[in-house]
């Protein structure tokens, strides 16, 4: 089992996987990403991500032209040549190999990156006691739906937590919650499910898709609308979503307790769901 790379058109060792210095992607930070969760050798929610992967490619002029099935072929040969059963997959287009000039080149073509990793053991312990996020002030910019490969804000914010001993910073503006550094957030109050609205300020995570439809299912009122910080205070839940860390209850914000300091029930419902569709999904591949 080893960490694999394909980097336009072909597999490797991800050690040997090497891009230009002038790559738009490490000049510019031009380019697009994915990241999705691999249970039991099954890319889950593919064409979720490869959609989003699109949407995000067409939003910055970058001409991606791979079908979904080409794509599913390059993820499953990568999972199947790493080896491993629970992996990530990190997918990168960028605008390709050119001089450096802020304008489109006119002849290069993409460059298209994908590595597979092993993810590492869920840490049940922060499912058991919940974790503490900070609040950052949100200075990124109006296109949060693009899943862009330029993250310094949400890279400054995740270190700010992280020194501060938290698990993830929340981008505030103007006294609205809109999002952690690289989760979605939701709060409970009186039972109702609220998360902000999709929009340019977030970026429309494929967890958050799958949590809102699964809550509707079992009639859990869901709300899509602004989330004040006071309301996320007052909330009796806090939770953040996203493909990695699926569903994570939030028990403190700053110096705040949510609720009583314990992961709540509706947390308690939406996981238990979540983990019954991925044994599901373990299940139809042991069957197939
Ligand atoms: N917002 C941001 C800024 C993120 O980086 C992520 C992680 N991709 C999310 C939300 C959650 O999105 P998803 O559920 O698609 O992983």
């Amino acid at each position: 089992m080893s960490d694999i790379a394909y980097l336009n058109g072909e597999f490797m060792k991800l050690a040997e996987a090497t891009v230009s210095v002038e790559d738009r992607g490490f000049q510019f930070g031009d380019g697009v990403y994915e990241v999705i969760r691999v249970y039991d050798m099954t890319p889950h929610l593919l064409r979720e991500h490869i959609d989003r992967l699109k949407f995000s490619a067409t939003s910055i002029h970058l001409d991606e032209w791979l079908s979904y099935d080409e794509w599913e072929k390059i993820v499953q040969e990568g999972i199947s040549q790493s080896g491993y059963a629970e992996a990530k997959v990190y997918i990168q287009l960028t605008r390709g190999v050119a001089p450096r000039d802020h304008r489109f080149p006119c002849t290069t073509s993409l460059t298209r990156v994908m590595t597979v990793r092993e993810v590492e053991p869920d840490d049940l312990q922060l499912r058991k006691t919940g974790v503490s996020v900070i609040t950052a002030q949100d200075i990124r910019w109006n296109r949060c739906d693009i899943k862009s490969l330029n993250l310094l804000p949400n890279i400054l914010a995740k270190q700010q937590a992280i020194q501060a001993g938290m698990f993830e910073a929340l981008f505030v503006r103007e006294g609205f919650v809109f999002e952690g550094s690289s989760s979605t957030v939701m709060v409970v109050s009186n039972g109702v499910l609220y998360t902000p609205a999709e929009g340019p300020r977030i970026l429309s995570g494929i967890t958050r898709d799958w949590v809102l439809s699964v809550a509707r299912a079992s009639e859990i009122k869901v709300v899509e609308e602004p989330v004040s910080v006071e309301m996320m205070l007052d909330a009796q839940e806090v939770l953040l979503t996203g493909t990695i860390i699926e569903i994570m209850p939030v028990v403190k914000v700053d110096e705040y307790c949510i609720g009583d300091g314990k992961p709540g029930k509706i947390y308690h419902r939406l996981y238990q769901k979540f983990l019954s569709s991925i044994s599901e999904l373990r299940y139809r591949h042991v069957c197939t």
